[in-house]
């Protein structure tokens, strides 16, 4: 690690689970702020701006999904988010409000830091090596550049991980790849972690580019892109 410590803030209202996580991210040698409410993540996100923020779902005054919508308006800032319930995953991942990446409570915080870790190597300003920074696949445009996805010239606006998600794919054009290598490539994961992220994230790339969307299902593996686009729809 360097020697700056790098400042994680934990936004949770219960003080024993933030204590809790506090105390294993300080162990594992991060600077931690907590903040209570949402009102009060949305300050202290702005005035001292965190490298990660860890973010409970159930806040008592904004939820966490306003806080995460809120933040990602001015921000990259990688954010992990809690939640109490699996059913709140697709909320979570799935209401365009860019979180990179969720636990279900109660969680390991031996994960917890893993996974914390894992995130802040994947965003560090060097993490993307493009090889070339614009892929093209049938009337789909994805220019790493500017970080735009485009459909027949319309830009789709795309979260992080669903961005970073559709560019691993499609930079292998042909190849499967498992759920597994989709966690550690685009997410991180040196160990094998919740698969559910990587289907979440799909379905969202599905819903949001429609038919423009290359990602084929092979069943018991993972996903993967054709070489070859689909035949455009006459119109
Ligand atoms: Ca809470």
């Amino acid at each position: 690690m360097s020697a700056a410590k790098q400042s994680v803030l934990v936004v949770e209202d219960e003080p024993s689970i933030a204590s809790f996580v506090g105390m294993y991210l300080k162990r594992a040698g991060f600077a931690v702020h907590v903040a209570g409410t949402g009102n009060d993540a949305l300050e202290t996100a702005s005035a001292d701006p965190p490298a990660l923020i860890v973010l409970d779902l159930m806040l008592p005054d904004l939820d966490g999904i306003d806080v995460c919508r809120r933040i990602r308006q001015r921000s990259d800032v990688p954010i992990l988010m809690l939640s109490a319930r699996d059913e709140d995953v697709d909320k979570i991942i799935g209401l365009e409000v860019g979180a990179d990446d969720y636990l279900t409570k109660p969680f390991n915080p031996g994960e917890l830091v893993a996974r914390v870790k894992s995130i802040l190597r994947r965003s560090s300003p060097e993490r993307r090596d493009f090889v070339s920074s614009v892929l093209e696949h049938g009337n789909l445009r994805i220019d790493a550049g500017r970080r735009e996805v485009t459909v027949a010239g319309e830009e789709v606006q795309l979260a992080p991980k669903e961005f970073d998600l559709l560019w691993d794919l499609l930079d292998h054009r042909g190849l499967v790849l498992t759920r597994d290598q989709l966690l550690e490539r685009v997410w991180g994961y040196t160990f094998a972690g919740d698969t559910r992220t990587v289907d979440v994230h799909v379905r969202q790339l599905r819903r949001k580019l429609g038919e423009a969307c290359p990602i084929v299902t092979v069943w018991g593996v993972g996903y993967k892109v054709s070489t070859e686009p689909k035949a455009a729809k006459a119109s």
